[in-house]
């Protein structure tokens, strides 16, 4: 079964923590990420309407944390992300809970490259 991230981006408020727990559990140089927080905005677009949102994205050197998930723990990211806005399991059983009303994401990570960590 194909694994995925769902990724609320409603209830991220752009810690970084995530960023962080990948960077030391693969010890990854500075600007090197399995994970990347974006920030979108802020601008406005209508009155009293702004566009902000930080939104988690998986990069190709994300690995999926195997190390952890085979022990039946949660990828590092996860783990530590307190808003606990980011799931991890199989893509059927959570593109099942997409319901058109949250700001939800559903990511299965880019398959490891040249550059990926080990
Ligand atoms: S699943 Fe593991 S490798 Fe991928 S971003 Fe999260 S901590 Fe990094
Ligand atoms: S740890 Fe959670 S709240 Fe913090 S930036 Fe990452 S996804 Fe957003």
């Amino acid at each position: 079964m194909t694994k995925a991230f769902l990724i609320n981006y409603d209830d991220c408020f752009g810690c970084h923590a995530c960023e962080v727990a990948c960077q030391m559990l693969h010890d990854l140089p500075v600007g090197q990420y399995g994970i990347k927080v974006e920030c979108v905005g802020p601008w406005e677009y209508g009155t009293k309407k702004w566009q902000y949102d930080f939104v988690p994205v998986y990069t190709a050197q994300c690995t999926q944390c195997p190390e952890r998930t085979s022990a039946g723990l949660l990828p590092s990211c996860v783990q530590h992300c307190e808003a606990q806005c980011l799931r991890y399991g199989d893509v059927d059983d959570l593109a099942a809970e997409l319901d058109g009303q949250q700001k939800l994401i559903l990511q299965v990570p880019p398959k490891p490259c040249s550059g990926a960590i080990a």
